[in-house]
């Protein structure tokens, strides 16, 4: 019995213990057989939704429309979905709507790639009613049943082939590549918060320059925003765990244009400032180096990441990355609230009305204790204040 399952175990229990069937399947299978970790754990049943919530005593309605509930009964939350088939596609995007079955050989066809139609019962035997081990050995992505027609269906598909292959370092089947590059196109019509998703997990997968490579010879690229044709080469050097480098190369890619990016991908408020923070502290490296303020301003992350574009773009760098982190956190300020300063200290020391020079004093005394003109503590600043800071306005 496989640690990872355990939860899923009780839950197939459970579910037999009613008088139904139910089984592991989808990518907890594909990853098991990988060897891979193991995200979250799917369990298909021919019990109904309301059959499934009348097992469990805490359950939520996830996707109930398409058969899912989420049962939290059995520790670790385990999304039970009921045998179903998909029913007719009208805009290459969802089925209008499903049907559920009692047989879990209907469920497994609609499923996308022969890898991920695999299925496994409680006690570790596999359903594979397409050869997907066989895949999984030789490393290939195959779509389950008629290409062409399975990308007609749902167009994101297509997409999901690419991340595959990138997460996987899988090869995609000849008939399934000519299918792509065949309805590339009608990834158009896919909700750009769907592509978002693809590749969110596209950036943080081990292997980006082979799913970039998919991505341009399955002609997908052309219909998305990003010029991988002209930059498929420079994907070579990228590899990140946190997916916001990954639409910030995009951005370096285009000359910064965050906007073109951004609005197609509908980026998040916190991807776009994670994006501008890179921007202004890569022009800064390139531009005669950081100065203290840049290494305070700046999170180390968003440092390090621009400090690695500027590697990449061959731009001259004066100390090692590991520096990076030690000039930060030798700075006098590690952030702003720790400026033994406020405004009104300043105007106990000053005879002039509160107005904007107090934000004006305030920057200024930032910027000095940063640069070490003067130290961090009450007196020192009121010194600086009295002689320097009046004295230059
Ligand atoms: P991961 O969770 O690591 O991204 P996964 O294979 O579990 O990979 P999910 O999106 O969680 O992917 O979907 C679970 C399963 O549902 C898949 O393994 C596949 O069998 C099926 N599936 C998901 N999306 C589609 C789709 N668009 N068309 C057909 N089958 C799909
Ligand atoms: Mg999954």
């Amino acid at each position: 019995r496989i640690p990872e399952f355990q939860s899923a175990y009780r839950v197939i229990d459970r579910i037999e213990h009613a008088g139904y069937e139910a089984v592991i399947v989808g990518g907890a299978v594909r990853d098991f057989l990988l060897q891979r970790k193991v995200n979250d754990v799917d369990v298909a049943t021919n019990a109904l939704p309301l059959e499934v919530k009348q097992i469990f005593s805490s359950t939520i309605d996830v996707g109930i429309e398409h058969g899912t509930v989420l049962v939290l009964d059995e520790g670790e939350p385990i999304e039970v979905t009921t045998y179903r088939t998909d029913g007719d596609y009208v805009d290459h995007r969802r089925p209008e709507q499903v049907h559920f079955v009692r047989s879990l050989d209907e469920d497994l066809k609609r499923r996308d790639f022969t890898i991920n139609a695999l299925s496994m019962t409680k006690d570790g035997n596999i359903i594979d009613l397409f050869n997907g081990q066989t895949d999984l050995q030789n490393k290939v992505l195959r779509a389950v049943g008629e290409p062409i027609q399975r990308f007609e269906e749902d167009a994101l598909r297509m997409l999901r082939a690419v991340r595959f292959s990138a997460q996987l370092g899988f090869s995609i089947e000849e008939k399934t590549m000519k299918a792509i590059q065949l309805k590339s196109q009608n990834i158009e019509l896919i909700a750009k918060e769907r592509i978002h998703m693809e590749l969110v997990k596209l950036w943080k997968a081990p292997n980006v320059y082979h799913g970039i490579t998919m991505l341009v010879e399955s002609g997908l690229s052309q219909f998305l925003v990003g010029h991988f044709e002209v930059h498929k080469e420079e994907w070579k050097k990228f590899q990140a765990d946190n997916s916001y480098v990954g639409w910030a190369y995009l951005c370096l890619l285009n000359n910064w244009d965050l906007h073109y990016i951004s609005s197609f991908y509908k980026l998040s408020n916190k991807e776009k400032n994670f994006i501008q923070q890179v921007e202004q502290a890569y022009n800064a490296l390139c531009n005669g180096g950081w100065t203290r303020f840049n290494l305070f301003m700046h999170e180390l992350e968003v440092l390090e990441v621009a400090y690695e574009f500027a590697l990449w773009q061959h731009k001259t760098v004066s100390y090692p990355k590991s520096q990076i982190a030690k000039l930060k956190s030798e700075l006098p300020l590690q952030s702003v609230k720790e400026l033994n300063l406020n405004g009104h200290l300043l105007m106990s020391w000053s005879s002039e009305k509160r107005g904007p020079w107090i934000k004006e004093a305030l920057d200024a005394a930032l910027i000095a204790v940063i640069n070490g003109q003067v130290e961090n503590n009450v007196d020192q600043l009121k010194e600086w204040f009295m002689y320097e800071f009046n004295n230059e306005r």
